[in-house]
């Protein structure tokens, strides 16, 4: 049998690696604190499952569903979308659930991308951006995110060969892994820049609801001229704890909303319709009171751990938004080593940047994912650690 080549260019996936080492050092008895997976600790709030439960039992939802989504569940988007952003939305041509924004996400790049062509992409940046582009015969031109620039890109540095042959970029605020956030006025940029050059862009906002204090994370499609040039994608999974469900939306250009359509009813069958329902009951039924106490959970997660890091010396941006702690690997270490001596030393573990490009080779991410006496318990681990000594 011979397999395509196609899976040669595609790196193993980040996360898999580090979850066996793990489990290797777990199965010899050591107690292992993970900060490593971007997953929330928390469960999916009870409404929501009550209503998951009740759709479930109704033979309606047994069925093949629909592969747009039920209208309810595409009006419901544009619902949210208006009561959060003042984004307008028509539900029958500018918004398309998918099956988790990540499956949208990763065959995007079948829209826009014939083989040879290109696609900008953030270093560091989400691995799905990059994977769906390999596997539709793309080539990636990195855009280095830099914390001296805020951690967003300057168009102005892409080579003009390179500009002639993107299709699309991708663009990612609030950040992940960084935790950096982008205002309007940054989106306008990204849009100038695309209309120059006729590149789409694509915008990922699963983390636009986990913020801290005041501050509320603006949508791409707050931006002018936005919906002219590209899509925002949006999740249910960070924002209401529903990763396990795997419901995301994409909103925005009808024309990019309608190509993407047209592959995915060629691919899949849509949404299991149960989860469309507890979907509508989360984006139109839910008090945004839920949002406030869950971030202010997280907040104090994140505080607590900036802390610890800088008590020991090791440098940490305090995130205004997601549950991402991006930190600086001291000088000398590459992100894999610390990543390792973290572990090894005092089994903690992180995600090492270089898994988000090389331009995060430089630092390490930590989730705030993990329950608050674990999290305790990893910040005491790192305030008794000398990491200098050999
Ligand atoms: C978690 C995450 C998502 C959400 O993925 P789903 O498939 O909707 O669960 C999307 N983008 C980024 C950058 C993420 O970290």
């Amino acid at each position: 049998m011979q397999f395509a080549d196609r899976l040669n260019r595609l790196p193993p996936y980040l996360f898999v690696g580090i979850n066996q080492r793990i489990a290797e050092l777990r199965s010899q008895g050591q107690d292992i604190i993970s900060f490593a997976i971007g997953d929330p600790d928390l469960p999916t709030p009870v409404g929501i499952i009550k209503h998951l439960c009740c759709a479930a039992q109704d033979p309606a939802n047994h069925k093949y569903p629909e592969t747009k989504g039920l209208p309810q569940l595409r009006q419901a988007i544009a619902g949210w979308y208006a009561r959060r952003f003042g984004v307008l939305l028509d539900p029958d041509t500018e918004v398309l659930p998918l099956i988790g924004s990540k499956e949208g996400i990763g065959h995007i790049a079948l829209c826009f991308v014939e083989p040879g062509d290109i696609a900008l992409v953030p270093d560091p940046g989400y691995p799905p951006f990059s994977l769906g582009v390999i596997i539709a015969g793309g080539e990636l031109y990195s855009m280095p995110l830099y914390e001296w620039n805020d951690f967003l890109p300057d168009f102005n540095t892409i080579p003009e060969q390179i500009v002639n042959k993107a299709k699309f970029m991708w663009l990612n605020y609030p950040n992940n892994p960084t935790g950096a956030i982008a205002d309007v006025g940054f989106f306008a940029r990204a849009i100038k820049f695309a209309k120059e050059h006729n590149i789409a862009i694509c915008h990922d906002a699963a983390y636009s609801e986990i913020s801290f204090n005041s501050y509320k994370p603006p949508s791409f499609l707050n931006a002018l001229g936005a919906k002219e040039v590209g899509v925002e994608f949006h999740s249910l999974s960070k924002t209401y704890n529903m990763t396990g469900w795997r419901i995301g939306m994409v909103v925005g250009n009808s024309k990019i909303i309608e190509a993407l359509f047209h592959v995915k009813s060629n691919l899949d069958s849509g949404i299991p319709q149960a989860i469309q329902e507890a979907a509508i009951e989360a984006l139109s039924g839910f008090s945004p009171d839920y949002a406030i106490a869950r971030n202010v959970i997280l907040q104090r997660r994140r505080d607590e751990l900036v802390h610890a890091l800088a008590a020991i010396g090791i440098e940490a941006r305090v995130p205004k938004a997601t549950f991402y702690i991006w930190a600086k690997v001291p000088l000398g270490y590459h992100s894999v080593d610390f990543a390792t001596k973290l572990l090894d030393e005092v089994g903690i573990a992180v995600t090492p940047g270089i898994g988000y490009g090389k331009c995060g080779d430089d630092y390490i991410r930590f989730s705030l994912t993990i329950p608050d006496e674990r999290l305790e318990q990893g910040v005491t681990r790192l305030s008794h650690w000398h990491w200098r000594k050999k």
